[in-house]
C-alpha cells in the first residue's frame, strides 16, 4: 500500500481498533492534568525562559460566537452582553503584560488566533488585540501569523484589515458543503460564502489558505460527501485538515443536539476519510502526518519531506517557536516541558488576573519518562518512525531496553502491519498511518490510569 492506493481495511480490522484515545497534540494529554497545579510552578517556568533569547509562539483564543453549533468541541461563549469582548480585551492585555514581565521581549516567531471566532471582533477590536501583542512582544521578520476565520460573518474590510496588520495563514471552517448535514449540526454556510471569502482573502494577497473538514457528521453519506470534496478540489486552499468528529455528548451539552442515529456507522465513517484522502491524492494534494493535506510546493509539504514536521495544539506546524505562550480563556502554554492551561470561564480567567496571578485552571510538569515518550510519540505523530539513534543520543539508553515492558504490544502492532521493526529504526507501515493514534497509544503511559475513557475521542 503507498501514498496513491486505497486504504481498504476490514471490519475486523475496524472494529477491533476503534477505540477511545487522545489525539496526541500534547503528551500527556490535557485531561490527566493536575487540577491543583500551583501557579508558581508556571511562573518559575517563565522566569526560566526568559534566559532563552529564542522567538516564541502564541496563542490567544477569542471565545465568542453568535451561535453553538452543535457538533462544536470548542470553549466557547455565546456572547450576548454588549461591551463584553472589549472586557476581555482588557484582561487579554493584562495577561500579556504579566508574560512580558517574565519572559522578557522576544519576539513572536508564529501567532495563531482562535476560538470561538476571532472575527467575532470588530476591525478595531482586531487591531487592538494584535497592537496589544506587538507592543509586548514584536514579531520576527517572517513570522508566520494565522488566524481561524468564520466564512458566514467574516467581512471584506477584516479580510483587509488583517491582512494589512501581518497576517498571512487563514483557516476556514467548511466542514461539509451538504445542506442536510450543515443542519444537523447547527451551522448553515453557503458555498457562495465560502467562495466570496476565498476571493478576498486571495485579493489581499494570503498565501496559506487551509480549509477545515470533519467526517463523521451526522447525515454524512459518501454521494454527497463526493461533491463536497469535488468542491474543494476546486477552490484548491493551499492545506486541508480533515478532522474527525469526536462526539462526546456526556462531556459537550451541545452535542446532545445531535441524533445519535443520525451519525454513520463506523465502516462508513472510514469510508468518508479513505475517500477525503483519495480524492484529495488524485487532486495532487500530500498526505501530511495524521488528518493534513497540503499542495506541493508548501513549507507543510517540504518540512515532511526533510523529517521537520512538528506538532503542537494548533496541529502540525514548520516553525514553532520555542515556548509557546497560551493567552486568553482556555489557552494553553508549553514552556520546555511546562504545561499550564488557563481557566475557561470567563469570571474565573479574570478574578486571578485582578490579583496580578496568572490564571492557571490545570497543567503538568514533564517528568524525564515523560519527556522520553512524549518525543517518542511526537516522533510518530509527526515522521511516522522512531530513529533507534536519534532516541539514544537524546536519553541515553537504548530504544528497545527504554520500552522493552511495550515489547508485547509492539509485537501485535507488527501481527497487525501496522509497524515493521528493524536494528536502527521503528517504521510505521501504510495501515499504521492511518491508525497511527492507536500506535501511539502504545507508549502513552496514562491511558491505564483512572481516567475516563468518555473524556477521548474515538480513534477511527
Ligand atoms: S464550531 Fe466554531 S463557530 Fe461553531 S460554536 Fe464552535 S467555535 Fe463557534
Amino acid at each position: 500500500m503507498n501514498e496513491h492506493t486505497d486504504l481498504a481495511v476490514d471490519a475486523e480490522v475496524l472494529a477491533r481498533h476503534d477505540r477511545p484515545g487522545p489525539r496526541y497534540t500534547s503528551y500527556p494529554p490535557a485531561n490527566v492534568w493536575d487540577e491543583a497545579f500551583p501557579e508558581a510552578r508556571y511562573r518559575q517556568a517563565l522566569a526560566e525562559a526568559a534566559e532563552r533569547r529564542e522567538p516564541l509562539s502564541l496563542y490567544t483564543h477569542i471565545p465568542f460566537c453568535h451561535g453553538r453549533c452543535a457538533y462544536c468541541g470548542c470553549n466557547v461563549i455565546v456572547n450576548r452582553k454588549p461591551g463584553a469582548e472589549d472586557r476581555y480585551l482588557d484582561y487579554v492585555e493584562r495577561e500579556l503584560a504579566l508574560l512580558a514581565e517574565f519572559v522578557g521581549h522576544r519576539p513572536v516567531a508564529q501567532l495563531h488566533w482562535g476560538g470561538g471566532t476571532p472575527t467575532f471582533l470588530t476591525v478595531e477590536r482586531l487591531e487592538r488585540l494584535h497592537g496589544m501583542i506587538g507592543a509586548r512582544f514584536g514579531f520576527t521578520e517572517d513570522a508566520e501569523q494565522a488566524l481561524e476565520v468564520d466564512p458566514r460573518v467574516t467581512t471584506r474590510e477584516q479580510a483587509r484589515v488583517l491582512r494589512a496588520l501581518g497576517f498571512n495563514r487563514v483557516s476556514l471552517g467548511v466542514q461539509d458543503f451538504d445542506p442536510a448535514v450543515q443542519k444537523a449540526i447547527g451551522r448553515n454556510q453557503t458555498e457562495e460564502q465560502t467562495r466570496r471569502l476565498m476571493e478576498w482573502l486571495r485579493e489581499d494577497g494570503f498565501n496559506g489558505i487551509n480549509i477545515d473538514l470533519v467526517y463523521g457528521l451526522p447525515k454524512q453519506n459518501l454521494e454527497a460527501w463526493d461533491r463536497t470534496l469535488a468542491t474543494i478540489a476546486e477552490l484548491r486552499p493551499e492545506r486541508l485538515a480533515v478532522y474527525s468528529y469526536a462526539h462526546l455528548p456526556s462531556k459537550l451539552h451541545n452535542q446532545r443536539r445531535i441524533a445519535e442515529e443520525e451519525l454513520p456507522p463506523r465502516e462508513t465513517k472510514y469510508e468518508l476519510f479513505a475517500l477525503a484522502r483519495r480524492r484529495l491524492l488524485e487532486a495532487g494534494y500530500r498526505a501530511i502526518g495524521m488528518d493534513h493535506f497540503a499542495a506541493p510546493g508548501d513549507e507543510l509539504t517540504e518540512a515532511m519531506d526533510a523529517g521537520r514536521l512538528r506538532r503542537n495544539f494548533m496541529g502540525y506546524t514548520v516553525q514553532p517557536g520555542a515556548d509557546m505562550l497560551g493567552v486568553g480563556a482556555s489557552a494553553i502554554g508549553d514552556i520546555q516541558g511546562v504545561y499550564a492551561q488557563n481557566a475557561k470561564k470567563l469570571s474565573t480567567y479574570y478574578q486571578p488576573l485582578d490579583e496580578g496571578r496568572f490564571p492557571v485552571h490545570c497543567g503538568h510538569a514533564l517528568s524525564a519518562d515523560d519527556a522520553m515518550r512524549r518525543w517518542v510519540i511526537h516522533e510518530l505523530m509527526c515522521n511516522f518512525g522512531v530513529d533507534h539513534a536519534a532516541f539514544e543520543a537524546r536519553f541515553g539508553q537504548p530504544f528497545g531496553e527504554a520500552f522493552a515492558r511495550e515489547d508485547p504490544a509492539l509485537k501485535e502492532l507488527e501481527a497487525a502491519d501496522f509497524i515493521e521493526r528493524g536494528p536502527d529504526r521503528l517504521a510505521v507501515k501504510p495501515l499504521g498511518r492511518v491508525f497511527i493514534r492507536n500506535v501511539a497509544m502504545t507508549f502513552d503511559a496514562y491511558l491505564g490510569r483512572a481516567v475516563s475513557e468518555k473524556a477521548y475521542s474515538r480513534t477511527v
